[in-house]
């Protein structure tokens, strides 16, 4: 389940945490606007409308703060390394498209953690990526990416 703007304003006031506009901004983009962004898709999205307001080290700060307060889950897409943050907190996993980037829930049944998967080995986590081609690609035609580095 998603964690929405209001409750992630509500645990961060009652947390002792100050609301700011830059942190307003970036809650904004991160619960309201953008799906599985990184960083640096963040800060770009928030640059595109409001030029130097929040800088990359403010959004690094705050994606601590919410990672930690279980506000946000970080994790990364395999093919790129680079570090994604979830507003879906609960165990699920993804669907990663090589042509555009983009990635989703994969709201299907699939092993979660939950499940025991070895006689007496306790599962913390499972992590499942499945890659392939979004549906807007392949009417497109897009190219698949090169990896980024
Ligand atoms: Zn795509
Ligand atoms: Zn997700």
């Amino acid at each position: 389940m998603n964690v929405t703007i209001e409750e992630a304003v509500e645990r961060l006031k009652a947390s002792g945490i100050r609301m700011t506009a830059q942190r307003e901004l970036i809650l904004d983009y991160l619960y309201a606007r953008l799906s599985h962004p990184s960083a640096e898709e963040l800060y770009e999205a928030i640059y595109a409308d409001y030029p130097r307001v929040v800088s990359i080290t403010t959004i690094y700060k705050n994606m601590r703060v919410l990672r930690d307060l279980g506000l946000l889950k970080e994790f990364y897409v395999r093919q790129t390394g680079i570090a994604r943050y979830d507003t879906n907190v609960l165990p699920h996993h993804h669907l990663y498209c090589v042509r555009c980037g983009r990635v989703t829930d994969y709201t299907g049944a699939l092993p979660l953690p939950s499940i025991e998967v070895s006689p007496g080995f306790q599962a913390h986590s499972i992590f499942l990526e499945v890659t392939g081609t979004c549906k807007a690609c392949a009417v497109l035609q897009r190219p698949e990416r090169g990896i980024a580095i």
